[in-house]
Order: C-alpha cells, then sequence, then structure tokens
C-alpha cells in the first residue's frame, strides 16, 4: 500500500505548468526526502495533497483515495502539513495555537492527543507562551504539534529546519524519525544532502517539474544523480557516528 500516488497529473499556476503527465507512489509508514534544485516543483507538488492547487488533469491520492472527493476536514484527519516557513501572527498562546490542528475533530481531544502532540515536539513547558515571542526553532516545534494533532497518516514538511540552529535541526529531525518508527508516513523537503542521507530511507529526486530518480536514499544520493541534476562534484566521506560513507559536495 501507498501512502501517496500521483496519476498522470498535468498541472501548476495559472502563468506556468510546473507538471506534464507526472507519475509517483510514495510507500507508506517512511522517511522520503524529497529533494532537488530551487523552483524544480517541490513546493508545488506538496500543494496538490493539501488541495491548494488543483490538477488540470490527472489526480493525487492519499491512502488510495481521490483528494479531489475529501472534504477539507477530512483530508485535514489524513494529512497533516507544515508549510515553509509559516508563522502564526496571531496573538494566540502557544496551547491554543496547537489546539487548532482539533479543528477537524471540531475541537474534540478525548484522547489526550494536544497534550501528546505538545510533549513530543518538547513544548509543552511554552503551552502559556504568547506564539507571536516564539523563536523560529520553537515556532517550528509549534506548527509541527499542531499538524500531528491532526492524527492523519501522513505528514508532510516543506523545508522543516531551514533557518535552524545545528541542535534544533537534530531535535527535528530525531522527532521526524520517531514519528515514522510509531508509522506515520512522513514527507519532507530538505535540501541539505547531509540531512538526506542520515535521516531518509528514500529519496525523490525531483528536476524541472519531473522526478529524475525515486528509492532508496543510498541508491538515488550519489555522484552521478548529484553531478547531472546539481552540476556538482561529490565526493564520499566516512562518518565513524553512523559506521557508514555519505556523499559531500565538492566545494573545491
Ligand atoms: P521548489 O519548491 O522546488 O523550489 P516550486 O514548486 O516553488 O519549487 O516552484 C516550481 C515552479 O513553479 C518554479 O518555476 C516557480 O517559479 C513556479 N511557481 C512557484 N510558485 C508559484 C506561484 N505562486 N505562481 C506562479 N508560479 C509559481
Ligand atoms: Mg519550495
Amino acid at each position: 500500500m501507498c501512502s501517496l500516488e500521483v496519476k498522470a497529473l498535468t498541472g501548476g499556476y495559472d502563468k506556468q505548468e510546473v507538471f506534464n503527465n507526472l507519475n509517483l507512489v510514495i510507500p507508506k509508514g517512511k522517511f522520503i526526502a524529497l529533494t532537488g534544485p530551487n523552483g524544480s516543483g517541490k513546493s508545488t507538488l506538496l500543494k496538490f495533497f493539501y488541495k491548494e492547487l488543483v490538477p488540470t488533469t490527472g489526480a493525487v491520492y492519499i491512502d488510495g483515495k481521490d483528494v479531489s472527493s475529501l472534504k477539507q476536514k477530512e483530508l485535514a484527519r489524513n494529512l497533516g502539513f507544515v508549510p515553509q516557513n509559516g508563522r502564526i501572527d496571531y496573538d494566540f498562546s502557544v496551547l491554543e495555537a496547537v489546539e487548532m490542528g482539533r479543528y477537524a475533530y471540531s475541537g474534540h481531544d478525548e484522547e489526550g492527543t494536544v497534550e501528546q502532540a505538545m510533549q513530543d515536539c518538547d513544548i509543552l513547558h511554552l503551552a502559556r507562551k504568547r506564539v507571536t515571542e516564539l523563536s523560529g526553532g520553537e515556532m517550528q516545534r509549534v506548527l509541527l504539534a499542531r499538524s500531528l494533532c491532526q492524527n492523519g497518516s501522513v505528514l508532510l514538511l516543506d523545508e522543516p529546519v531551514n533557518h535552524l540552529d545545528v541542535k534544533h535541526q537534530r531535535t527535528i529531525m530525531n522527532l521526524l524519525k520517531r514519528l515514522v518508527e510509531k508509522n506515520l508516513s512522513v514527507i519532507c523537503v530538505l535540501h541539505d544532502l547531509l540531512l538526506v542521507q542520515v535521516y531518509s530511507d528514500e529519496t525523490i529526486l525531483m528536476k524541472k517539474g519531473e522526478i529524475f530518480a525515486n528509492g532508496p536514499t543510498e541508491s538515488v544520493i550519489c555522484h552521478d544523480n548529484l553531478k547531472e541534476v546539481y552540476a556538482i562534484e561529490a565526493h564520499k566521506v566516512h562518518d565513524p557516528s553512523l559506521g557508514r560513507d555519505l556523499w559531500m559536495p565538492t566545494w573545491c
């Protein structure tokens, strides 16, 4: 069973078609990295899943259900989304902001989902703080907790660790990994090839609105693909803490 599927998708924006007959199957319960150069279509692809964009032709499916047939609340019960550089600009407390994730259940929370999500994201101590007073890393964790409250089986994240210091990057990435171990499907846009290789099970490598490569990360991230997609050279470096080799861009 796949978590997400794209069938013969053509579409994009009024002034620019981004995808022409795109097909993609994303397996369930894995950490999937979505990567590729700026403008290759990563954010646009995610938009079709949370219905910000509608296909011109073709369809996208979540857990086998055509997204176009799902009402907004139903969709929210299937899928959480953490936007790129997301902010909440209203004067809510952190607790109120996270509780907004329960709107798909009309605010009901008999099972303590909000508290669990806040614990998972390490923000319980921030519950009363105003969201307007959060650091970037704290806000990112609040947005993640809010999307976890939706209790979906799929979590989409668009560059969730941009602008975060290395400690907070690790906190978020480790949290995502734990969620995958709990059987969530995580699809995460990442630019950092190191994070892609350390954390993801599989990688979708995009180039100019097409899937250039897709499969186990160790086969997708390789010298030839990096050269072809990013026009860079790369070399292998051994990481003793992981006990394996990683591809590094060659800087000079
Ligand atoms: P990525 O997330 O991989 O950097 P995007 O999906 O944002 O790339 O962009 C894919 C293409 O769609 C780019 O050519 C970009 O200029 C275009 N694009 C992105 N957003 C819009 C928009 N709101 N209106 C029109 N074109 C857009
Ligand atoms: Mg983007």
